[in-house]
C-alpha cells in the first residue's frame, strides 16, 4: 500500500529526517536500506505511482501477462555484494535460474549456449573450446576479485596474479579480443553478444570488459530473474526498508531541493540532467559544467509480447535459456552497433530477448508466454524499430509472428515518460565509455559526494554504472555516513563488511 504524497507546502512543517532519498529505483532503495540499517531515519520520495524505477513490472499487453517494464535478467543483481548481505528472500525475492544463462542462435540453424559450466560451454565451441577455457576460467575462478574491481571504485585487485591477462584484455575492444582469441564464428559471436551490453561499438574499448564480466557471471552465479517479475526486487528492498522503519512516498515529483523536508543528507537517485534541474543553482560552476558535459548513452527501443505458445526456435536448445541474443556473427553485431554509434538505425539490429515465462509460470496464463526484447538506437531516436526487431526473432524462429496475441511498443520517449531518468531512452545512466565508467558523473575523489555539503548522488550515473545491483546506492550511503551523517566515527556495515 502506498502512503499519501508529500505536498511541497508540507515540507517546511514536516518532521526532520536524517536523510531524504529522491527516487525509488534500485539504487535509491539500496541507499535508504543501508542508512536505515545503520539506524538513520530515512524518507524516500518517488515521482511515479509505483516504486522500482528501472526494475518494475506490469500488465503491458493483456490481462494476466506480467511484463518487465525495465530490467529483466539479473546477473549483477544476484552477484551484488550489497544485495547478498540483505534478507531479500525473506521479503519475497526468489531468483529463478533457467537451464542455461544464454543462447545465441546462428544462421546455420544451431545455437551457441552459455552454460553454467565452462567446460560444457567450451565443448560447444569446437576448436575454440581450449581458447575459451583459457580466456574465461581465470576470471570465473576469481570472480570475487572481479566483483571487487568492478562493483565499487574500480580498484585493482590486491592479488591480481592470474587475472592480469583478463585485466589487460578488458580495457581493449571486444572485436580485438574476440578476433585474437578465437578462430571460429561461434565463440566470436558469443563474446560479441555479451560485449554488446556495453552499448559501445565493438571496436571501442572497453567493450571487451562487458564480455568478460557478463560471461564470467554467467558461469559463476548465473543469469537469473525474479519469480513474478523484476518488480519483486524493488518490492523486497522496500519491504526490508519499511521493516527497518524507513518511509516511502510515491507520486511525489521533486522539482527543487527547496521542496524537500529538512534532512541532514539528501541523496539523489537521479541522472545529471535532473540533478542540474533540481539542484543546479546550488552547484558550483565547475561541477555544474562537468554535469552539463556528461554524455548520455544510446537509447533502446523495446517490445513486449503476449504469445499463445513458446517461441518456435529453429534450434530447440534456445528454449533452455531465459536470455537469447539475436544478432548473428561478430561481424554483423559489430556493424549494427557501429551504425548506432554513428547515429544510424541498423536494418538488422542486435536484439536482446528474454523469455522468462518458460521458467516462471506466474508470468502468463497457462500455456501462454511473455517475451521482452529491445535493440539499441541513437539517443532520443524516433524511428520505429518494431518490424526490424520482429524480423530478427522470425529469422531464428520462423512462425513466431503467428503466435503473437498482442505487442506493446516502448520507444525512447515512452521509456522516458515512465521514468524521467531514462533521458532519450538511455537505460544505463550515461554513456559507458572508459572516461565515463571511471569518472561518472564528474572526476572527484568520491564520486557519490558533490561539492554541496549534505548532497549526494546515488544513481547509475555514479560508479559502478548501469544495472540492477544497488551498489551505487550502497556507496552513496557510505559516503553520507562518512560525511554529514557522521556521528563521530563511521559505523561499520550492520551485517559485516560488504566485500568490496
Ligand atoms: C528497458 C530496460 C531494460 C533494462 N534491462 C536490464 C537488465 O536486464 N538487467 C539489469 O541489471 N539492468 C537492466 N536495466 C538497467 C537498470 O534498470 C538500471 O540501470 C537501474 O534501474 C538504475 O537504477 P537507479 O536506481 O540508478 O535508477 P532508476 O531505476 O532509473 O530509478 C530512478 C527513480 O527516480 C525516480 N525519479 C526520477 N525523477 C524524479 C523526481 N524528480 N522526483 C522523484 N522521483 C524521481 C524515477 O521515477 C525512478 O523511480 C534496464 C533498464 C531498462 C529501462
Amino acid at each position: 500500500m502506498t502512503e499519501p504524497a508529500l505536498h511541497p507546502q508540507e515540507a517546511a512543517t514536516h518532521r526532520a529526517y536524517d536523510a531524504v532519498v529522491v527516487g525509488a529505483g534500485p539504487n535509491g532503495l539500496a541507499a535508504a536500506v543501508e542508512l536505515a540499517r545503520i539506524g538513520r531515519t530515512v524518507l524516500v520520495l518517488e515521482a511515479e505511482a509505483t516504486i522500482g524505477g528501472g526494475t518494475r513490472s506490469g500488465e503491458l499487453t493483456l490481462p494476466g501477462f506480467v511484463h518487465d517494464l525495465g530490467s529483466a535478467i539479473h546477473p549483477l543483481g544476484i552477484a551484488s555484494p550489497f544485495f547478498r548481505q540483505l534478507p531479500l528472500r525473506e521479503h519475497g525475492l526468489e531468483w529463478v535460474h533457467p537451464g542455461a544463462p544464454l543462447a545465441h542462435p546462428l544462421d546455420d540453424g544451431t545455437a551457441v549456449l552459455l552454460d553454467r559450466s565452462v567446460a560444457a560451454t567450451a565443448a560447444d565451441l569446437g576448436p575454440d573450446g581450449t581458447a575459451y577455457r583459457g580466456l574465461m576460467w581465470p576470471a570465473v575462478e576469481d570472480v570475487d576479485k572481479i566483483l571487487n574491481a568492478t562493483m565499487g571504485r574500480f580498484r585493482p585487485p590486491r592479488h591480481p596474479f592470474g587475472l592480469l591477462a583478463t585485466a589487460l584484455n578488458s580495457v581493449r575492444s571486444a572485436r580485438r579480443v574476440a578476433e585474437r582469441a578465437f578462430a571460429g564464428e561461434r565463440a566470436r559471436a558469443l563474446f560479441a553478444g555479451n560485449a554488446a551490453h556495453s552499448f559501445l561499438p565493438m571496436e571501442q574499448p572497453p567493450s571487451a570488459a562487458f564480455g568478460f564480466v557478463l560471461g564470467t557471471l554467467g558461469h559463476a552465479v548465473g543469469w537469473p530473474f525474479p519469480r513474478g517479475g523484476s518488480q519483486k526486487i524493488a518490492d523486497a528492498l522496500a519491504s526490508y526498508l519499511r521493516s527497518l522503519g524507513g518511509e516511502i512516498r510515491t507520486g511525489v515529483r521533486v522539482g527543487s531541493l527547496a521542496e524537500l523536508p529538512p534532512a541532514r543528507a539528501t541523496l539523489l537517485d537521479l541522472g545529471p540532467a535532473q540533478v542540474l534541474a533540481i539542484a543546479g543553482e546550488r552547484l558550483p560552476g565547475r561541477y555544474r559544467r562537468a554535469l552539463e558535459r556528461y554524455q548520455p548513452g544510446p537509447g533502446v527501443f523495446k517490445l513486449d509480447y503476449a504469445l499463445d505458445g513458446p517461441i518456435p526456435w529453429t534450434d530447440p536448445a534456445c528454449g533452455r535459456a531465459a536470455t537469447v541474443h539475436l544478432g548473428g556473427t561478430l561481424a554483423e553485431i559489430a556493424a549494427g552497433e557501429a551504425e548506432v554509434g554513428r547515429g544510424g538505425h541498423p536494418r538488422r539490429p542486435f536484439v536482446l530477448l528474454a523469455q522468462q515465462s518458460l521458467f516462471d509460470p506466474t508470468r502468463a496464463p497457462a500455456g501462454k508466454h511473455t517475451v521482452w526484447a529491445y535493440c539499441h538506437v541513437p539517443n532520443g531516436s524516433t524511428v520505429d524499430m518494431a518490424d526490424r526487431i520482429e524480423a530478427q526473432i522470425e529469422r531464428f524462429a520462423p512462425g513466431f509472428r503467428d503466435r503473437v496475441l498482442h505487442r506493446a511498443e516502448s520507444s525512447p520517449a515512452v521509456l522516458e515518460r515512465q521514468n524521467a531518468n531514462l533521458v532519450g531512452g538511455d537505460i544505463n545512466g550515461g554513456l559507458m565509455d572508459l572516461r565515463q565508467l571511471l569518472f561518472r558523473p564528474a572526476p572527484r575523489p568520491n564520486p557519490w559526494s558533490t561539492p554541496v555539503p549534505g548532497l549526494y548522488l546515488c544513481s547509475s550515473s555514479t560508479p559502478p554504472g548501469g544495472g540492477v545491483h544497488g551498489m551505487a546506492g550502497y556507496w552513496a550511503a557510505r559516503a553520507a555516513l562518512r560525511g554529514t551523517l557522521c556521528d563521530g566515527t563511521e559505523p561499520a556495515p550492520a551485517d559485516g563488511a560488504v566485500p568490496v
